[in-house]
């Protein structure tokens, strides 16, 4: 699936590879997503100019002068770019054209990606409840301590919950718990000020560096030539046996999702 920084490479590929941003056309090709695909949209959107293209959360966003379209990935969402005169293949869902012909297409197979027009898009439901970005100052320590300090819910889901921070997936809550040696299942009161500031700073430095990568791809994920994004040799904990100190890596099942420690290395 792709997380938060797989879908900030996505966005700044698709940002980047837009030189006309008027829409020529949008057409569904099959509207069973997570939601359907509104059949308004293609009217909507004809002859409208993108003003903005940008990541909240693990959503697209393509901003116009009287609304926005969230786009989400889902688990095997991938936008192409493509031909004026593009194939269609199985499991694309819709294609957006633009004034100088750039086609881009939207393919998902597992079909849990979706796609809104909305005109206020802070009052959507998709959006309206979010977290604060964990790559931006308002997620600091103080910020994450107030969160914790009387939570008995372990910190990994903490660090998860989508309502606090947003995009912290699975591979990089235990990434970034490892970098900042706590065991994923503490409870979260537990966690002292200095750690907060530890796990803060590890959460950004695995972000940043995964965007820097490119993504990680575990699989179904690609930017949007095409490329696989993949880095897994980069990862420390998730998905391996052993930790870099020789220790056999610990996989404990936190709300249904394993998560790798060392208890060596991790307190
Ligand atoms: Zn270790």
């Amino acid at each position: 699936m792709p997380e938060l920084p797989e879908v900030e490479t996505i966005c700044n590929a698709f940002k980047k590879s837009v030189t006309n941003p008027v829409i020529k056309e949008f057409k569904i090709i099959n509207p069973k997503l997570r939601w359907k695909i509104n059949n308004k949209i293609p009217s909507i959107l004809k002859g409208k100019r993108i003003n903005n293209i940008s990541r909240r959360a693990k959503y697209i966003i393509m901003d116009f002068d009287d609304g926005s379209i969230i786009l989400h990935l889902g688990m095997t969402g991938i936008l192409r770019k493509t031909s004026t005169f593009p194939e269609i293949f199985k499991h694309d869902h819709f294609m957006l054209k633009l004034e100088d012909d750039a086609t881009y297409i939207y393919n998902d197979v597992r079909k849990f990606g979706s796609l809104h027009w909305v005109y206020d898009k802070s009052k959507h439901f998709l959006i309206k409840n979010l977290g604060v970005e964990p790559l931006s100052r308002l997620f600091s320590k103080k910020y994450l301590y107030e969160k914790l300090k009387n939570k008995k819910t372990q910190v990994k889901n903490l660090i998860m919950n989508q309502n606090i921070v947003v995009g912290i997936g699975n591979i990089y809550a235990s990434e970034a718990l490892y970098d900042s040696k706590i065991r994923p299942n503490r409870i979260s009161s537990t966690i002292t000020i200095s750690e907060c500031e530890n796990l803060v700073k590890s959460i950004k430095k695995v972000l940043s560096r995964s965007i820097k990568f490119g993504g990680t791809s575990i699989k179904d994920y690609k930017t949007l030539d095409g490329k696989s994004g993949y880095f897994k040799q980069k990862l420390m904990v998730y998905g391996l046996e052993k930790c870099q100190c020789g220790e056999v890596l610990i996989i404990v099942k936190i709300s249904g999702r394993s998560s790798f420690y060392c208890a060596k290395c991790q307190k």
